[in-house]
């Protein structure tokens, strides 16, 4: 049975644009909206099952990729953000109104991310943000409640998708963290 994952990949992906240099997300709210600005195309963007990445009403998966912090402003109504949770390795920047997550900084420099944004660019009205290539942490839909006989359905799924199902990160992305890890010892 085919599942529904996210709007942004349910119905086919919108293919990455050649050239393309970035644009704004917006928050949900009605009025005084949470602009950030993006001054780059994203990349490594993925479905993510994790328990901590924002979602959209109703999906299963989020949708975020990566861009390097420096190319990532706050441009309207940045009082309106808080962190969900000084702790994390991810700070989320939330807007405290509709809490939709604007994006995602990592402050520890030891990081093997550090220096990179995570941002949902399902957010913008731009098209042409890279497109999403894979699933990380498809387990993790468990502990959000997801029921494991549904499991193999969700992978029949996001393999349809073309989204390689991963219950952690891309092998790419896995590969960063081993070399990162190695190259600290
Ligand atoms: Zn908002
Ligand atoms: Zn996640």
């Amino acid at each position: 049975m085919k599942m529904l994952i996210h709007p942004q990949v349910d119905n086919g992906t919108i293919a990455t644009a050649e050239g393309f240099t970035g644009g704004s997300l917006q928050c949900q709210c009605s009025h005084h909206l949470v602009e950030v600005t993006i001054a780059a195309q994203t990349a490594h963007n993925h479905v993510c099952g994790c328990s901590k990445c924002w979602k959209p009403e109703g999906a299963l998966f989020a949708q975020i990729a990566v861009v390097s912090k420096d190319k990532v402003t706050v441009t309207a109504n940045a009082d309106k953000l808080q962190v969900i949770d000084e702790s994390a390795a991810i700070q989320r920047h939330a807007c405290k109104e509709c809490g939709t997550h604007m994006y995602g900084r990592i402050e520890n420099t030891g990081h093997p991310f550090y220096g990179l944004d995570f941002v949902h660019t399902e957010l913008s009205k731009q098209q042409g943000w890279s497109a999403p290539e894979f699933a990380a942490f498809v387990s993790s839909i468990i502990e959000s409640g997801t029921a494991p006989e549904e499991m193999a359905d969700v992978r029949a799924t996001l393999t349809d998708l073309g989204l390689v199902p991963y219950d952690c990160l891309s092998p790419v992305l896995m590969d960063v963290i081993a070399a990162h890890v190695t190259n600290n010892q």
